[in-house]
C-alpha cells in the first residue's frame, strides 16, 4: 500500500481486520484530510494476539504492526466491556468472554448467565475504547472515549455488532443495537474517542 494517493492526500490505515468495526470506523473518520483505508485490503495483513496488559498496549501494538507493514499513518483500537458487578470484567478479555470459539450470540448468552439474578440497578458497565496514532517516523499517541451504561436483561436491537444488543445506554432510552449509526457515533465510546482523533488529525 503505498503512502500517499494519486489525490496526494497522506493515508491513514485502520489496524482492524473486524469488517463491521471497520467500516464503523470508516464512516466516522469521513471528514479529516487523510485518504482512510483499512489494513483488511492489504493482502495477507496479519495482526498480533492481544496480549497487552493494557488497552493502550494492545491498541499501540496494531498500530505499530500495521504502520510497519503499509508505511502510512496507522490507527489502532482496543475496547472492553467492563461490567461492575463481575469486578469490572470480561475488560481486557472481552473479545474472549466465555471462551474463545464462541460467536456474538453465545457471548451475549454467558454475559446473561454470568448476570442471572442481579437486578437493573447493579448492572452498570461502561465500554472503554482506546485509540492508538502510530505514524510513519514513530511518532505515538493514545487517546480514551468511555460510555457509561447497563447491561439489559435480555438482547434488543439488530444494529451494531458485539455487544450491542445488551448494552443499554440510560439517556436515549435503547441499546446500542437500536440505534442508528449516526447516534451510536454520537454517543459510543468509539465516537467519543475519535472526536478527539479527529481533532489531532485535523491539527
Ligand atoms: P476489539 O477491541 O475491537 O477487539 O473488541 C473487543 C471486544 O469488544 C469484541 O468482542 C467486540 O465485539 C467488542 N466490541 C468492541 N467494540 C464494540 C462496540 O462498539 N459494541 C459492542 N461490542 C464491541
Amino acid at each position: 500500500m503505498p503512502s500517499a494517493s494519486s489525490s496526494s492526500r497522506a493515508v491513514l490505515v485502520l489496524a482492524t481486520l473486524n469488517p463491521a468495526k471497520g467500516r464503523e470506523l470508516q464512516a466516522l473518520l469521513g471528514d479529516v484530510p487523510f485518504e482512510v483505508r483499512l489494513l483488511a485490503d492489504v493482502p495477507g495483513a496479519r495482526l498480533p494476539d492481544e496480549t497487552g496488559a493494557t488497552y493502550g498496549d494492545n491498541a499501540l501494538v496494531k498500530a505499530r504492526t500495521a504502520a510497519e507493514l503499509t508505511g502510512s499513518l496507522a490507527l489502532g483500537d482496543d475496547t472492553g466491556l467492563e461490567v461492575d458487578a463481575l469486578g469490572g470484567a470480561p475488560g481486557l478479555y472481552t473479545a474472549r468472554f466465555g471462551g474463545p470459539g464462541l460467536d456474538d450470540r453465545r457471548r451475549l448468552e454467558h454475559l446473561l448467565e454470568r448476570l442471572r439474578g442481579v437486578p437493573p440497578a447493579r448492572r452498570t458497565a461502561r465500554f472503554r475504547c482506546v485509540i492508538a496514532l502510530v505514524g510513519p517516523a514513530h511518532a505515538e499517541k493514545v487517546v480514551e472515549g468511555v460510555a457509561e451504561g447497563r447491561i439489559a436483561e435480555a438482547p434488543r436491537g439488530n444494529g451494531g455488532f458485539g455487544y450491542d444488543p445488551l448494552f443499554f445506554y440510560p439517556p436515549l432510552a435503547r441499546t446500542f443495537a437500536e440505534l442508528s449509526d449516526e447516534d451510536k457515533a454520537r454517543v459510543s465510546h468509539r465516537g467519543r474517542a475519535l472526536e478527539t482523533v479527529r481533532r489531532l488529525l485535523r491539527g
